[in-house]
């Protein structure tokens, strides 16, 4: 397998939350997407880790992922630990991804900011010939970060208003997180279904805004862009 854009994130639905939009429109593109769940999120308040796997496949399919899978690490430990960082080695060396977008490296949860270290040094680890795994070496050509829940100023901003409502969709299919069933309805549980409306809204104009469309996702890349034609940049200035 061959792909051209993987997302790393550490339970399933984070990737949903904070680069739906942006893998449905590579996908549309005609672009091979997919998404590596690094843990199943058996801590989660909501749902069994069973109920994730059918919602987290649901989901996919929405986002018409070619791949998606779980590196099974337990959830709430996720740690650069050279056992994950080697785990995760193989699967790079499997997928052999061009692009691999990660979550920006400081988060409130540990189980976000450590998936964006194990995430970069998998990457890195996979394209080690001597590394005591099989597969051909392979790194990714391109790492980014996905910033949309992290206080930074991102690099660039996707444009998903042609995705948005279905990038919705995706997200409301984890329904254990998100639609919770009327006895749970005063739950106080951080993304609850009526905050979640409204925070996924917010933030995909808020980033939108920032580029002149209805909706968009940032993202950060740690390396300057080049830029070919400076007569044809996007986004206006004035
Ligand atoms: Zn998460």
């Amino acid at each position: 397998m061959r792909l051209d854009v993987l997302a790393i994130a550490a339970h399933p639905d984070d990737v949903e939350l904070t680069c739906g939009g942006t893998l449905l429109k590579m996908a549309q593109r005609g672009y091979a997407t997919g998404i590596l769940d690094l843990t199943a999120g058996e801590m989660g308040t909501r749902g069994t880790p069973e109920t994730r796997a059918k919602e987290a496949a649901r989901a996919g399919k929405i986002l018409g992922v070619k791949w998606r899978g779980t590196l099974g690490v337990p959830d709430s430990d996720v740690q650069p630990s050279r056992q994950h960082k080697l785990r995760l080695a193989s699967v790079i060396r499997e997928l052999r991804p061009k692009t691999v977008i990660l979550p920006y490296w400081e988060a409130r949860h540990p189980d976000h900011y450590h998936s964006s270290t194990l995430g970069y040094e998998g990457c890195f680890l996979a394209g080690l010939k001597q590394l005591p795994i099989e597969g051909e070496p392979h790194r990714p050509f391109k790492i980014l970060y996905s910033t949309a829940y992290a206080e930074v100023r991102p690099t660039f901003v996707v444009d998903i208003t042609a995705q948005y409502e279905r990038r919705r969709r995706a997200i409301l299919a984890f329904a254990s997180q998100f639609r919770p069933p009327k006895s749970e309805k005063k739950s106080k549980v951080h993304l609850a279904i009526d905050r979640l409306e409204d925070e996924m809204n917010q933030l995909a104009r808020h980033y939108g805004q920032m580029i002149g469309v209805r909706y968009g996702e940032p993202f950060l890349q740690k390396e300057l862009m080049q830029v070919e034609d400076v007569v044809k940049m996007e986004v206006r200035s004035i």
